[in-house]
């Protein structure tokens, strides 16, 4: 009797763990591996690596955009083989945030990325920072065919996908512009402002270069999407 009484309690256990641990799971679906990515949780341990796995998933990529990038349109394939191109090109339109230059193309995963950068990372900072919005991201484009650094040799970078794009600086509403180049060594809270944004894209991109990096790096954040598996390492420099 008292073996019965023991496994019925053991079951209990394990219950109430399964049913904790799976509550658990739904209510923070971004800190597993396993989990689909929706946009509209928040960033997690695995929003990255699930963002930069978007790259093998174009539909599913293009109906997550199609739920709150609503603007963005999708642009014919660009192929140039064997080592450049891409077939899930999205250009960036309609935003809340503008992107200057405007028209910037980008694949679909770092388009998700972007928007979430926008909501999650970029806002926020600059109302902690400046008690304002942005109402324009300065980039440096995304599609390149090019190898990493320029160089003649060596791995194509992810510009050649445009799965990366250069983000150089920000327009606060109020016109005041906040540059990679100037600021990041800068006054203080402009520096402050462009350290919480590149953290913050940490957690969107699996690769984020800074000027802490090196000097190739002094005048942007290069933000890239490199899929390295669901359970792949990131980069944050
Ligand atoms: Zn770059």
């Amino acid at each position: 009797m008292r073996g019965l009484g023991c496994l019925v309690l053991l079951l209990a256990v394990l219950a109430a763990g399964y049913f904790f641990g799976r509550d658990y799971v739904e209510r923070h679906p971004q800190d597993f591996p396993w989990t689909k990515l929706r946009l509209e949780d928040p960033v997690g341990r695995f929003t990255a690596s699930k963002i930069a796995s978007l790259g093998e998933e174009p539909q599913l990529c293009r109906a997550l955009l199609a739920t709150t990038a609503v603007g963005d349109e999708p642009v014919p394939p660009r192929r140039s083989p064997p080592n450049c191109g891409y077939e899930d090109g999205v250009r960036l339109a309609g935003r809340s945030t503008g992107y200057s230059p405007a028209g910037l193309v980008t694949s679909c995963p770092v388009a998700a990325a972007l928007h979430l950068f926008e909501v999650r990372v970029v806002q926020p900072a600059a109302q902690r920072h400046f008690g304002k919005e942005v109402s324009q991201v300065h980039h440096a484009g995304s599609y390149n065919c090019r190898r990493i650094y320029g160089r003649d040799e060596g791995r194509f970078s992810e510009h050649s996908t445009a799965d990366a794009v250069d983000i150089t600086g920000f327009t606060l509403e109020s016109g005041e512009r906040v540059s990679v180049l100037g600021d990041w060594e800068g006054g203080a809270r402009e520096a402050a402002f462009l350290r919480q944004v590149r953290d913050g894209a940490c957690g969107l991109f699996s690769t984020v270069l800074s000027p802490d990096y090196n000097a190739a790096h002094r005048d942007h954040l290069h933000l890239d999407v490199a899929n390295r598996g669901t359970n792949g390492w990131t980069m944050c420099r």
